[in-house]
């Protein structure tokens, strides 16, 4: 019997639905964090929004401001 398969929603790599991916329904952490990031960066552009341009939101100030919030692994910033 072959396992669940599913697509990684960040990077469509294929998985299997088992203990060998901890991080599913994403392939790993790597992606966990990158789908939680987009998310957040999508609310905090939403509420940024009604208080200061966004185009006054660089992305280097954004991760810091999701970094101090504690809401981004400081290795995801390291490529
Ligand atoms: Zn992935």
């Amino acid at each position: 019997m072959s396992p669940t398969t599913l697509s990684c929603p960040t990077c469509k790599t294929t998985l299997e639905w088992s203990d060998k991916f901890p991080f599913r329904p994403f392939c790993s952490k790597r992606c966990q964090q990158i789908d939680f990031g987009g998310w957040a960066r999508e609310d905090f552009a939403i509420k940024g929004a009604a208080l200061v341009d966004p185009e006054m939101l660089d992305s280097e100030q954004l991760s810091k401001e999701l970094l101090d919030a504690g809401l981004i692994d400081p290795d995801l910033l390291e490529s």
